[in-house]
């Protein structure tokens, strides 16, 4: 079968990657262009609202100044006189020039098509009289008389903002307009700069939000590798492995994951190590004890090995019934653990049959615990329901000896309690 290969983007940490990082950045980015739309929106009707105004005050600045309807007189082809009302205001620009200095707008007044006082100059400082209106309004609001902003239009080869206010003659036609402009420049820069905070600021949210969140989903991903890593080596059977309790030591998911492996892994050391009968170590446990106590011990030697066998255990189980038996098992199991120290190793062997390892001891040290082991057994009444059973147990005692094997020391066990069992058994032979 092909093996999928684990690449950055399969795994854990490039899921969670793509699960976190992106969807902020969409989120940032989207926050970011509603955030700007509606601010520039806010500041072009912010400015609308201003130019309104404005413009309304230029009307009835100039109405109170000099009251009536505008009207010129030609005198030549670049020269007019201008009256309003019975007033003559040709060239009469400062009420333009003071708004213009006040509000930092530029404000004019067409008659006709045409500009016929403004504060706006040329680089020479010449006015635009007689200039033309855009022509995007001659129509709209000269000759239609309805009021207008726009947010890009081009007077004197430059891109404005402009707001336009028709002017009425007394007898209700329209015949002219008020202007005022600002350069879209100069409105984009402070848009600008209330915008680009704007994004500097989601952009520097994704990245902490980024960085946050990338080193937490790694940390989580470096501790999943080490419960798999552990569990990976349970599962190859190294029932030794060990995981620091700082993975398991937690309240979250995580740790106890962590602790559930570890007591799998110990319920599967007592299944391999453990009989399930008696609960004391199985026969495949003591194999490798004694071979192990064997190395150990060296030249030196100083260990022995005994093996027990209940006398006529049969009998009891033809008695009694097999789960009597089970529960004489068990009992004396009970009995062998209580009185070996534990230092030493008592294992079921199979059967009825017990063997013994005693480390670091002299042979009359091991008949003495054998002994209390016999005593006990002997003494005791077992019972099973409302039936009293007694016991009784033989043993073959073994001595180690330099360059004899760890088998070859058992075997000598197993032939004692052989010579035992012949002797009459509930006894101890060395
Ligand atoms: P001896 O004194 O010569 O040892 O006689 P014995 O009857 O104890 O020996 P034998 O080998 O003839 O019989 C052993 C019996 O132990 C036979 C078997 O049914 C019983 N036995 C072995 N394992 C178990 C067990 O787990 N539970 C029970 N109840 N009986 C078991
Ligand atoms: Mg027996
Ligand atoms: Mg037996």
């Amino acid at each position: 079968m092909e093996k999928k290969q684990t690449n950055f983007f399969n795994s854990l940490s490039g899921k969670m990657l793509n699960y976190t990082v992106i969807p902020l950045v969409i989120l940032a980015v989207l926050v970011g262009i509603v955030a700007s739309t509606s601010c520039r929106r806010a500041m072009i009707s912010m400015v609308e609202d201003e130019m309104s105004k404005q413009c309304s005050y230029l009307e009835t600045t100039m109405d109170e100044l000099y009251p009536g309807d505008y009207s010129w007189e030609v005198v030549s082809d670049d020269s007019f006189r201008l009256f309003k009302g019975e007033y003559e205001i040709t060239d009469k620009n400062e009420e333009l020039d003071f708004m213009h200095e006040v509000y930092d707008n530029e404000f004019t007044i067409y008659l006709g098509q045409v500009s016929v006082l403004t504060s706006c100059k040329d680089d020479e400082g010449i006015r635009y009289i007689l200039a033309e209106a855009p022509t995007i309004v001659r129509t709209s609001v000269i000759e239609n008389g309805e009021t207008k902003f726009y947010s890009n239009v081009t007077v004197a080869g430059e891109k404005c903002f402009a707001y336009f206010k028709p002017i009425i003659s007394e007898d209700g036609n329209s015949y002219g307009m008020y202007a005022i402009y600002h350069s879209a420049a100069d409105i984009n820069k402070r848009v600008g700069s209330v915008v680009i905070p704007l994004y500097v600021l989601c952009f520097v949210a994704v990245l902490l939000l980024g960085f946050f969140s990338t080193y937490y989903s790694q940390k989580i991903v470096d501790r999943i590798l080490v419960v798999k890593k552990f569990m990976e080596s349970v599962a190859d059977g190294k029932l030794n492995s060990e995981i620091s309790s700082y993975y398991t030591s937690g309240l979250d998911e995580l740790s106890v994951l962590a602790k559930s492996s570890v007591e799998m892994q110990n319920s599967l050391r007592k299944m391999i190590d453990y009989d399930t009968l008696t609960e004391i170590n199985n026969r495949r446990f003591a194999n490798i004890y004694i071979e192990k106590m064997h190395e150990e011990a060296g030249i030196k030697a100083d260990y022995c090995i005994a093996i027990g066998d209940i006398d006529y255990f049969k009998k009891i189980n033809d008695t009694f019934g097999h789960d009597a038996g089970d529960e004489i098992l068990r009992s004396i199991a009970e009995i062998l653990r209580r009185n070996v120290p534990r230092k030493n190793l008592v294992a079921r062997w199979g059967g009825e049959e017990f063997i013994f390892a005693f480390n670091e001891t002299a042979i009359n040290e091991a008949e003495q615990i054998l002994k209390k082991c016999l005593i006990e057994i002997r003494n005791t009444s077992f019972h099973y329901y409302d039936k009293e059973i007694r016991v009784t147990m033989s043993f073959g005692l073994a001595k180690a000896e330099e360059g004899r094997s760890a088998d070859a020391i058992i075997m000598q066990a197993d032939d004692m309690l052989y010579a035992a069992k012949g002797g009459g058994r509930n006894r101890i032979v060395l």
